[in-house]
């Protein structure tokens, strides 16, 4: 085949030759804000970074790299798929496996050199008997999800097991509740028997309730990425997402049209209506139909009708100058959309479409 013809069968398509109707502005610079916020609030405690579900959905290479520049020496992801993606941005044995280690795991778990966090006393069975090296250790303190028993205790320990950091969560750090104490005396009582060990109990909510729950490390996920599950982060915290999406079509309506899937939103008056290119298969919630909010240069603009799977609807305002292909910013502070939308911060987040195109800020 000659090289001509060999270039008419296969035109170039490199992705250069189109531009992304998604994009997913990252700002590095303002997660590493908020880890040296978080930082700031623990005093001497040494602040980690939970990792897991690919930084929440925001690029764990990426992320990981810029903590582990500003002095981040703890990484938590919850697969160990995801401990093998991180090597060569950090090194393995500061990366924990939230999710322990079952046999089918344990050679591969060994040779990688990350730590699992051994949930069960059939888990700490299995690393001790595999050979063991170091590992992390979860005690359940009452949210009844991953953690050891108060009763394996004496067992666990007898194994002589390299316990790096004894740990504990809480099931209700973002709410002012008794079972927040509760759970951190049980804590203290049950990590006594590992005096040697690092203790870790507070995930960011668990941050803002105050010394006594930050222990030797914490492990902030949400709040890195922009969430603020307690009132006292918010003038901490930066935000981190700023997607954009392109607009293919703009149409006029005149009074009493119709809008969209099921007709949810009539034209009360004749109007522009700008088609975004964003919908819910790229994570946006359909529950922001006739209340999602989006900006033109500043301006913010709401959401008319249904969203749909690949397009969102907003209604402009008068004498606006946009043009098809302008792209339009998503209004994306966390903690309103998941009011607006009635979806947590961290499923908003990690919901993110694959068809973004993520452009990080540093
Ligand atoms: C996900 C997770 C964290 C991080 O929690 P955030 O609420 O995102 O700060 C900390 N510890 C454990 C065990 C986790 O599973």
């Amino acid at each position: 085949m000659d090289r001509e013809q060999s270039t008419k069968q296969k035109p170039n398509t490199s992705v250069n030759e189109f531009s992304p109707p998604l994009r997913l502005n990252i700002d590095l610079g303002a997660i590493e804000h908020n880890w040296q916020m978080l930082s700031g609030l623990c005093g001497t405690s040494q602040t980690g970074a939970a990792v897991k579900a690919d930084a929440y959905g925001l690029g764990s290479n990426q992320v990981s790299s810029r903590l582990y520049r500003a002095g981040c020496r703890d990484f938590f992801v919850a697969h160990w798929a995801e401990a093998l993606e991180l090597r060569g941005t950090v090194p393995a044995e500061q990366i924990s496996v939230l999710n322990g280690v079952q046999q089918q795991d344990v050679l591969f778990a060994q040779q990688l050199g990350a730590k699992p966090v051994l949930n069960s006393l059939q888990q700490a069975k299995l690393w001790k008997e595999s050979g063991g090296g170091v590992c992390d250790l979860m005690i359940d303190t009452g949210m009844n999800r991953l953690g050891i028993e108060a009763h394996d205790i004496e067992t666990i320990r007898s194994f002589g097991l390299q316990i790096d950091v004894v740990m504990s969560h809480l099931a209700s750090a973002d709410e002012r509740s008794q079972q927040n104490d509760v759970q951190l005396s049980n804590f203290l009582e049950f990590s006594s028997s590992f005096p040697t060990s690092r203790k870790s109990l507070a995930n960011s909510a668990a941050i803002a309730l105050g010394s006594r729950f930050q222990f030797d490390l914490t492990r902030p996920g949400i709040a890195l990425y922009g969430g603020t599950p307690r009132a006292e982060l918010v003038s901490a915290i930066r935000n981190v997402v700023f997607p954009q999406a392109r607009v293919c079509q703009i149409r006029t309506l005149a009074a009493g049209d119709r809008v969209g899937y099921n007709a949810t939103f009539t034209a009360s008056q004749p109007m522009s209506a700008a088609i975004v290119e964003i919908g819910y298969a790229d994570g946006y919630p359909r529950s922001l139909s006739n209340s999602g909010k989006f900006q033109m240069a500043g301006e913010p603009l709401t959401v008319i009708g249904r969203v749909s799977m690949d397009l969102t609807i907003v209604q402009l305002p008068e004498n606006h100058t946009l043009r098809e292909g302008d792209y339009l910013d998503v209004c994306f502070e966390l903690e309103t959309i998941s009011e607006l939308s009635g979806r947590s911060p961290y499923e908003i987040l990690t919901s993110l479409g694959r068809r973004f195109q993520r452009v990080y800020k540093t």
